[in-house]
């Protein structure tokens, strides 16, 4: 994803493109080329309650920040359609953790319209 979203309450609020901007992009970790892309990969972090005095995880929450990581065309890891992974989080258990996560964050961004 070549743009940076802007959060305001968890919420995108709006986008910053690279295109729009005078500095240069922050360069690839890989290569130091200028950046195009992100990594698109999102995570998530266990809630943890007790049950009957043990620890347990109670849900999983999506983290607000995806991955992040600077990466030009030639070092990006493209899937379709518009998602990029750096070499970190190419990998299927990444990217199965990555779309659970996503649907995570959508469901929290869905509550949160709803509370407001
Ligand atoms: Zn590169
Ligand atoms: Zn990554």
């Amino acid at each position: 994803m070549p743009c940076e979203p802007f959060f305001k309450k968890g919420k995108v609020v709006g986008w910053m493109c690279n295109r729009g901007r005078k500095e240069p992009p922050p360069p690839c970790y890989k290569c130091g080329k200028p950046s195009t892309k992100l990594c698109d990969h999102r995570d998530m972090e266990p809630i943890y309650g007790t049950m009957n005095g043990r620890r347990i995880i109670k849900k999983w929450v999506a983290r607000i920040c995806t991955c992040d990581r600077p990466m030009c065309d030639t070092c990006a890891n493209h899937t379709e359609p518009d998602t990029d992974y750096c070499d970190f989080h190419n990998s299927e258990i990444a990217r199965m953790r990555s779309a659970k996560a996503e649907a995570l964050y959508q469901e929290q961004l869905r509550r949160l319209d709803k509370d407001n």
